[in-house]
């Protein structure tokens, strides 16, 4: 696993909406991998461009046809078919907005889709016995509360609901966790995994792109740090369609 490197770096992006197409160029420039979690029922759906922060933001999605090239150094991963809380559901609905996304996913990204985003972060007990036992899926990130220090990669616990390290909007310890993480020498093997929403750049509220830009630039080009999306990190599993 992680090229036997004891420092493991990756990102997940939520919802597809059509800033992945820069966050995907800059990831690309810098040589970082990450997962992108896609709802198959509204890739193509453009809607209303809205105000927010000062900004005009647009909420569309990437297209179908463009995701297998715009993701090909990454990992695409489930978010339901059309971003539902999976506790709303019975467990007949569980399966099919996780199932017929994950298959509809696999066409388009031209290999099988195995990772899953919770929309809203919400799981339960019986959802997480659903995944398990009746879906594809073979890890899961939720939306927990930021972590104050890098997971051991040996103790991480329930793969199918995953706590990420931190969210983009927590710049300052993005920063300030990016410069420890770099420095660490670790006997065992640590992993950070940021998360987050490439809309939320063009919000700029609480992050901006040259704040991404600039976490970047520091934790990229490292000899001892493994760049892999969240499938790679996760199972050692390697699905990429463009490894350069
Ligand atoms: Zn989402």
């Amino acid at each position: 696993m992680w090229q036997n490197k004891k420092k493991a770096l990756t990102f997940s992006f939520d919802d597809g909406t059509l800033q992945d197409r820069r966050l995907v160029e800059l990831m690309d420039k810098y040589g970082l991998r990450g997962t992108f979690n896609l709802n198959s029922a509204f890739l193509g759906k453009r809607t209303a461009k809205k105000e927010v922060n000062g900004q005009t933001v647009d909420y569309s999605r990437v297209n179908p046809t463009e995701i297998q090239s715009l993701y090909r150094k990454h990992e695409i991963a489930s978010h339901t078919l059309a971003h539902l809380s999976l506790t709303e559901l019975s467990d007949e609905g569980i399966v099919w907005q996780v199932e017929k996304d994950r298959k509809l996913l696999s066409i388009l990204a031209g290999y099988e889709v195995v990772g899953f985003a919770y929309p809203y972060g919400c799981y339960d007990e019986r959802v997480l016995r659903v995944l398990k036992e009746n879906t594809g899926i073979k890890y899961a990130r939720i939306v927990g509360a930021p972590l104050a220090v890098f997971d051991k990669a040996n103790e991480i616990g329930d793969l199918m609901c995953y706590n990420p390290t931190l969210h983009i909007c927590q710049t300052d310890k993005m920063m300030e966790m990016g410069r420890a993480f770099v420095r660490a020498k670790p006997e065992e093997p640590i992993l950070f995994c940021v998360w987050g929403h490439a809309y939320e750049l063009d919000e700029g509220k609480d992050v901006s792109w040259e704040d991404i830009e600039a976490f970047f630039a520091l934790v990229s080009g490292q000899e001892d740090i493994f760049y892999g999306t969240n499938r790679e990190v996760f199972l050692g599993d390697d699905c990429l369609l463009d490894k350069d």
